[in-house]
């Protein structure tokens, strides 16, 4: 398997000769505030306990929201890796502003930006250049970043409902807020919306911090994505984010069936009923080199392993 060398990334050709960003993009805590006080809010649960059904709901709106974020933001807006029609487009990008991660053009410009430069000094959050911390949620409070580039998402910017949505982009989790205290009561407030907010930030967060560090590279990419199993079932599917890296224009995430890809098998769902369509498959000489690699890459675990044990034999007791 192809090694990096994690300390000494190269900056790619095309990118050499690129005036390199500012290094004292500062972060200001004060903006930290809402975000903090949605961390707190679901202590209040423990003055007003939670019922069965406002756990059912926490646990249902997680799937929802998580589901917007990598169907919607993600697989969507950012990558354009399948179609739907006007007003889906605008369900999606509604239910996706519920998991309140800023708006659509925003999170679209952003991600895009990610894949062009990852793990060089022009990505805002690369965990090897800028530390675990900042990629996986400091880089959320430099102000320089809170701007949306319309130049990434003119595709998307020239849908009105999509630039209201994006100047408003506190107004979808604020109505799930008020719908979940009107339907659930306090409770409902504070779990179903606070602390299923806090659990689907850090899952979506992760992506960005742990999924370049912990788990397996199958492609070769320029960056340090990996493969990880147990963030792609807590993100629906993200986790196979070396496999996105290397092709990012498929639907699905997971390239094989033993790659559980939940967000795509809910999409292939939408497909069946006709609410999305076209979705890109991942091409057959991907999916041929992927198998390919994996082969190497048992194959070399044999011979090391047979080694191993060949050394273990060869050592003489002393004596
Ligand atoms: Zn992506
Ligand atoms: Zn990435």
């Amino acid at each position: 398997m192809a090694k990096l060398d994690l300390a000494a990334l190269p900056i790619p050709a095309k990118l050499r000769g690129r005036p390199l960003p500012p290094t004292d993009l500062g972060l200001a805590w004060w903006a930290g505030g809402p975000f903090v006080a949605v961390h707190l809010m679901p202590l209040g649960a423990l003055f007003t306990g939670a019922s069965a059904e406002v756990w059912a709901w926490f646990v249902a709106l997680y799937f929802v929201r998580m589901f917007a974020v990598t169907g919607g933001y993600h697989r969507y807006f950012s990558h354009r890796t399948f179609k739907t029609g006007r007003a889906f487009q605008f369900v999606l990008a509604f239910l996706a502003q519920m998991s309140a991660q800023r708006g659509v053009l925003w999170w679209a410009a952003h991600h895009r930006t990610h894949h062009k430069f990852s793990d060089t000094p022009w990505d805002v959050h690369s965990p090897i250049r800028t530390g675990f911390q900042h990629s996986h949620m400091g880089w959320l409070f430099v102000p320089e970043l809170d701007a949306t580039d319309e130049a990434k998402v003119r595709d998307l910017a020239r849908y009105p409902e999509l630039r209201w949505l994006n100047r408003n982009w506190w107004a979808p989790p604020v109505t799930l807020a008020l719908l979940c205290l009107a339907f659930l009561g306090w409770p409902g407030l504070f779990i179903t919306f606070a602390l299923g907010t806090v659990v689907s930030w850090h899952a979506t967060f992760t992506i960005n911090s742990l999924s370049h560090v912990f788990g397996r590279r199958r492609f070769p990419t320029t960056d340090t994505s990996r493969n990880n199993w147990f963030l792609a079932l807590l993100t629906l599917g993200e986790g196979w984010h070396n496999n996105h890296h290397h092709y990012q224009s498929s639907t699905r995430q997971g390239f094989y069936w033993w790659e559980v890809d939940v967000t795509y098998y809910v999409l292939r769902a939408l497909a069946a009923v006709g609410l999305v369509w076209d979705l890109r498959p991942v091409p057959a000489e991907v999916l041929a080199e992927g198998r390919r690699r994996d082969a190497v890459a048992s194959t070399a675990a044999v011979i090391e392993a047979e080694e191993a044990g060949a050394a273990d034999e060869g050592v003489a007791p002393v004596g």
